[in-house]
């Protein structure tokens, strides 16, 4: 054995030390061995030199990341709204509040008045009607399974017919083949990428056809010589030919932004008056939590709760508190876009943005204000560029500003332009704007 060998400690003198400064006491035993471990394998990967803050200090803080959670709240300072990676929307107070509730004992399947057994969909069944303008509706775990159970309940064993132009994938393993595929369904593929007609559905359809599924393009457009079928004319082929309209419509929209310059998302009221089972996300233009949606007749709806897979892909408690707390804010228009942080970030004025960047950068000594760009995220409105003012700090090496802010804790996650660190304050809180000063000082 060499020398800087023989200076690297025993695991038990270090379990020891630790328990002389009562590390043990505070720490489960286990996690101050494991910390003890980890530390002395990095010192003898870095030929066994002590760590400069000292042994001791080094377990310490090992053990302090162990206790950490992994997963961490964080500041996005992004600009993008509905950021995938950072969980997509974050949710309105009063829905954060009816979450936190459901963490005691709950109402979730038991009707408190009779004592009896319940239904966890009760809680969000009738506001979904009264937005939707549905029969009837069913909450699962996600849109991809809200499909899933859609299409193997509708067209297991038959054929679902779908325009080669929305044979799309969505997020990484989101394709569309794939969905039907495995809710043992056979795939017709009708039309072309860019045009599909009316005629190539009607000329698909055989007596195993069981399904005309139209999925909303979401996260790309195409233009030029295109062309589409509309919902409205799908639905009447359908009830002509007794077979199943389902259409994917993504984000969920619940209320019209064509007056904020947002438009070519699909309004789910539109579908549900077409005629449509309509399936959306919970947690993108909505704002709410992850979920799948499905709204639709009251028959087609007790098909799909009687399928097995229903069980299989059901919505948890979090979810379906925060779900009801969240539609029961559209109920009023004005204050979901104020309080619906999605739509309140997406719709907040150009003056107001600019008054608020210049409130951050005054407390980010060396940063100016600049122009420049939002983005929606998550696959909605691919094409909008959301005008906004950026506070911009110069810097020669970007990326290490970037690191240190992630190594803030909070984390806050920005981005860089070719020579500065750029902070979107449209996704940022004006309760934030104090944790990020800090952050640049420290
Ligand atoms: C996002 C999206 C999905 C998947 O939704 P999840 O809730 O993430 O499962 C499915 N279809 C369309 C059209 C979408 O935009």
């Amino acid at each position: 054995m060499n020398d800087t060998r023989r200076k690297i400690p025993s695991v038990s003198s270090l379990v020891l030390a630790a328990e002389n400064k009562g590390l043990i006491d505070s720490y489960p035993r286990t996690v101050v061995t494991n910390a003890i471990r980890a530390v002395l394998v990095r010192a003898r990967a870095a030929g066994g030199k002590e760590p400069e803050e000292g042994w001791l200090a080094a377990v310490e803080s090992e053990t302090a990341t162990w206790r950490a959670l992994s997963l961490k709240r964080v500041i996005n300072a992004t600009g993008v709204v509905l950021h995938t990676n950072l969980g997509r929307a974050p949710l309105a107070d009063a829905a954060k509040d009816a979450v936190w509730k459901t963490l005691e004992y709950s109402t979730l399947e038991y009707n408190e008045s009779s004592g009896t057994r319940g239904s966890r969909q009760k809680h969000v069944r009738a506001i979904l009607k009264e937005l939707t303008g549905a029969e009837d509706a069913l909450v699962v775990n996600n849109a991809a399974a809200a499909l899933l159970l859609t299409i193997n309940t509708l067209a297991g064993g038959g054929e679902t017919v779908i325009s080669r132009g929305e044979l799309v994938e969505i997020g990484g393993s989101f394709r569309l083949p794939d969905i039907i595929a495995k809710s043992d369904s056979h795939l017709v593929e009708v039309g072309t990428t860019n045009r599909t007609h009316l005629p190539d559905y009607e000329n698909a359809v055989t007596a195993s056809t069981k399904c005309l599924l139209k999925v909303h393009r979401s996260n790309f457009t195409i233009d030029g010589f295109v062309s589409e079928v509309s919902i409205e004319d799908l639905v009447r082929l359908g009830l002509r030919s007794d077979i199943a309209v389902v259409h994917d419509v993504g984000s969920g929209l619940l209320i019209d932004l064509a007056e904020f310059g947002l438009t070519g998302e699909p309004l789910v009221r539109n579908s549900v008056t077409a005629g449509a089972t309509a399936i959306f996300s919970g947690d993108k233009l909505l704002g709410g939590p992850q979920a799948g949606i499905i709204v639709g007749s009251s028959e087609i709806i007790e098909q799909l709760s009687k399928n097995p897979l229903a069980r299989v892909v059901r919505a948890d408690k979090t979810a379906i508190a925060g779900l009801e707390a969240t539609l029961a804010i559209f109920r009023d228009r004005d204050t979901a876009l104020t309080e619906i942080p999605t739509l309140r970030m997406l719709t907040v004025d150009g003056a107001t943005l600019k008054k608020r960047a210049r409130r951050l950068s005054r407390r980010i000594p060396g940063s100016e204000l600049i122009r420049g760009h939002s983005s929606v995220g998550g696959g909605a409105f691919p094409n909008a560029r959301l005008e906004t003012t950026l506070v911009s700090l110069a810097t020669d090496s970007c990326e290490a500003v970037l690191e240190k802010l992630r190594s803030h804790s909070p984390p806050i996650i920005a981005r860089c332009a070719s020579d500065a660190v750029l902070l979107d304050v449209r996704t940022v809180t004006d309760q934030e704007f104090g944790i990020i000063a800090d952050a640049f000082a420290g």
